[in-house]
């Protein structure tokens, strides 16, 4: 049996009684992480994707992929740890959608073993309408940002309710967003967008779209999984 809540953050002497468990295997997890060593060599780690949309890149392509040569995105990098696939997809699903917040604990930490070769300005979390997170009780991409511990900005608002992205095609998916997003209070110079998974992109083309509307002249994004 699982026990996500005595391994709450802080819980330390629970640390020391209840070892940590991999949460993919079941063996003893390595580094004070609930992972054990040969699950995290296996995992799909994704250290090859195009610089601007983080897209699987072939084998003799540049950095750029050239859907992003031909019509730059709105994003001026972009950096996904990992690949949405198993078992990274299985603990994404977990996190996102049935409250294993161990699951995102490890995560945030998946992220921060392979984080983006640039230098991170404030992590803007792209944010939950206030509906939405009333109904799930956390914000998945907030608490990623937060676990990862490098600083934040939090001056970008989910102003309107949106259907989830995941039921929708890539058009209806760009008009679905439309309005969605608002800038709070004087933006920085540069962030860097957080997100559990990055599938079109749509989510964070439309926050960098109100972060440069608002004065932001670099915006990038650092997603947990890329959907190949
Ligand atoms: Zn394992
Ligand atoms: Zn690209």
């Amino acid at each position: 049996m699982r026990l996500p809540l005595l391994r709450a953050p802080g819980s330390r002497l629970l640390g020391i009684l209840l070892p940590p468990v991999c949460q993919v295997c079941g063996e003893p997890g390595e580094h004070d992480r609930e992972l054990c060593g040969p699950c995290c060599l296996a995992l799909p780690w994704h250290t090859d994707g195009c610089a601007r949309c983080a897209a699987p890149l072939p084998e003799d392509a540049s950095d750029i992929c050239f859907r992003c040569e031909e019509m730059p995105p709105l994003l001026d990098h972009c950096w996904a740890s990992l690949r949405y696939e198993d078992p990274v997809s299985a603990l994404l699903l977990r996190y996102k959608f049935h409250q294993d917040l161990a699951a995102g604990r490890l995560l945030a930490q998946l992220m921060a073993l392979s984080p983006p070769p640039w230098p991170l300005p404030p992590l803007v979390a792209v944010p939950l309408h206030g509906s939405r997170l009333r109904r799930r009780g956390y914000d998945q991409a907030g608490e990623l940002a937060r676990l990862i511990g490098a600083p934040r900005w939090h001056g970008l608002r989910r102003i309107r309710a949106t259907l989830p992205q995941s039921e929708r095609g890539a058009d209806a998916r760009r008009h679905n967003l439309d309005g969605a997003f608002a800038v709070r209070g004087p933006v920085p110079d540069a962030v860097v967008l957080v997100d559990d998974v990055m599938t079109t992109g749509s989510t964070l083309h439309a926050c960098a779209e109100a972060l440069r509307a608002a004065g932001c002249r670099d915006v990038s994004a650092w997603v947990c999984a890329r959907v190949p």
